[in-house]
């Protein structure tokens, strides 16, 4: 049914165009209909995966707000939507993936009060708030990279959109969706009779007459679309508008940004499981409003990740756990994303210290079990594997069970390299450059030590000095001398052996 190696279709839905030609190196033709299935939190069930333009998909995740470095729990968020797009891409889909950088006007509370967090966290930096967004946004990128994350085609700074965010509140104001306040311009909530739709939000929790704090909203879910500069106040990020200078709320930003790089309605929209009640809800309410037509066809949103003691993560504190984190206590990137596959995106996950070094050493069991495999295994056992995996996946991302699928496959030495690296497209776990490390001389330096090392040479790649210092420091700290030579650092170990 299925015949290596070589990709060129779907299926009869999304039949092989000029567009299949994606880079993979290795593919699988699939010469029957394999749909891929979806859970849509808008119908609450799953469906069958149906692109709007044949053989392509619109994609757009909201990205991350550039006022500090994420927590492991966003990048659980991001590892997800890389799946995701990883398994479409598969299916020989050619994506179109859009990501956001929310730069300005995400309040540090949802209900479009309190401070933005962008001049927040400038004021905690002693920076400006594009210093903070600039900062911010290479370190996220740098968190993707090692987490083996694909960058999206098109990123989008809100502050580069303020033009097709003020067209979109025009175009509101003008349908009789907005009323103005002391503080901004808000969107009436009960001007549209599906408002909350997505989250299935209770009519009488939208009750109008409530006052809510600041700005006076007249109904409690009404929302920011544009929020003045306070009186007297010279924000570092403000711009003119029709109704006075100001900013743009968070929610309008994304709903902008997607559908001038999208269409709309566009095919998968994706976030944190968080955005379904207030940020994307909020989308849907303004961009149906304006246009009347759908945002996107597809909603999809990944589960928390919690820890141990059942606390929220959050990006201050003790459970403000980032990557660097981890990797100071020598956890390699790749073993967290081990870890994430592990467990059904729409499940919550329970992070302890515990089950990511169980994800370590998997990660490195697999490695080297993959590594002491024939390259092909010429066998019908071998397609029949390629087949499952590929019906698992489409499953709605049943990556779990494709992992145990795999692991049982190595045990009955059924496949060979070239399929554990074809699926590994989808994984994403860089096998073929984790098998080739195992051959590379070892160093002495401890893993923690080299990753340090390993961050600082990027550092001085992208000219981030600071951060470059920073680490040359912590080694130092820790015992180790650097030396820049013109062939790189040369680190070495202040401890008598
Ligand atoms: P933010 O940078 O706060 O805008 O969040 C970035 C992404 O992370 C959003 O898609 C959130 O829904 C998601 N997110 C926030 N907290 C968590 C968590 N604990 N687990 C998984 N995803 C999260
Ligand atoms: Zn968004």
């Amino acid at each position: 049914m299925i015949s290596l190696y070589h990709f060129s279709t779907h299926s009869a839905t999304h039949p092989v165009d000029k567009f299949s030609g994606l880079g993979y190196t290795m593919m699988v033709i699939i010469e029957f209909f394999m749909p891929i299935k979806l859970y849509n939190t808008m119908s609450r069930q799953i469906e069958e995966f149906k692109p709007i333009k044949k053989g392509r998909v619109g994609l757009y995740t909201c990205g991350p707000t550039v006022y500090n470095f994420a927590h492991i729990g966003n990048l659980r968020t991001y590892v997800f939507e890389d799946i995701l797009k990883r398994v479409l891409k598969f299916n020989g889909l050619k994506v179109k993936h859009v990501m956001n950088i929310t730069d300005v006007g995400h309040l540090t509370s949802d209900a479009d009060e309190g401070d933005d967090k962008m001049e927040k966290g400038a004021i905690r930096e002693g920076k400006t708030a594009w210093q903070i967004a600039d900062f911010y946004t290479e370190a996220f990128r740098s968190d993707m990279q090692e987490l083996n994350i694909e960058e999206p085609d098109i990123w989008c700074r809100a502050t580069e959109y303020v033009k097709e965010q003020i067209g979109l509140i025009k175009k509101l104001e003008k349908k009789g969706f907005t009323y103005q306040t002391l503080d901004g311009i808000y969107f009436d909530t009960t001007k549209l009779a599906d408002y909350g739709k997505l989250a299935n939000l209770k009519k009488q929790d939208l009750r109008a007459g409530v006052r809510v704090g600041v700005g006076d909203k007249i109904n409690p879910a009404d929302f920011a679309l544009w929020k003045f500069s306070p009186p007297l106040v010279k924000r570092q990020m403000e711009w003119d508008s029709p109704w006075g200078i100001g900013f743009p709320g968070w929610h309008v930003e994304c709903s902008a940004m997607a559908t001038k790089h999208l269409g709309q309605p566009f095919d998968i929209h994706c976030g944190g499981i968080d955005h379904v009640p207030v940020h994307h809800t909020n989308e849907i309410a303004q961009s149906e409003a304006a246009e009347g037509t759908a945002l996107a066809n597809y909603w999809m949103h990944g589960e928390f990740l919690i820890i141990a003691n059942g606390d929220k993560m959050a990006k201050s504190g003790d459970n403000f756990l980032t990557l660097q984190v981890l990797k100071n206590k020598s956890f390699g990137p790749l073993s967290y994303r081990y870890l994430l596959l592990q467990t059904h995106y729409r499940k919550q996950l329970m992070f302890s210290w515990d089950a990511v070094a169980s994800a370590q050493t998997g990660l490195e069991r697999l490695v080297n079990a993959i590594a002491h495999i024939p390259t092909v295994v010429d066998g019908a056992q071998e397609k029949k594997f390629i087949e499952q995996f590929i019906s698992l996946i489409n499953d709605d991302l049943n990556i779990p069970e494709a992992l145990g699928l795999l692991w049982n496959a190595l045990n009955k030495k059924i496949i060979g390299q070239k399929t554990a690296f074809l699926i590994d497209e989808v994984l994403g776990l860089d096998l073929k450059r984790q098998i080739a490390r195992l051959s590379e001389p070892k160093s002495d330096l401890p893993d923690s030590i080299k990753m340090l090392i390993a961050e600082r040479d990027r550092a001085r790649a992208n000219k981030d000095w600071r951060l470059s210092d920073e680490l040359r420091e912590k080694l130092e700290t820790l015992g180790y001398n650097v030396k820049d030579t013109n062939d790189g650092a040369v680190v070495t170990s202040n401890f008598v052996s």
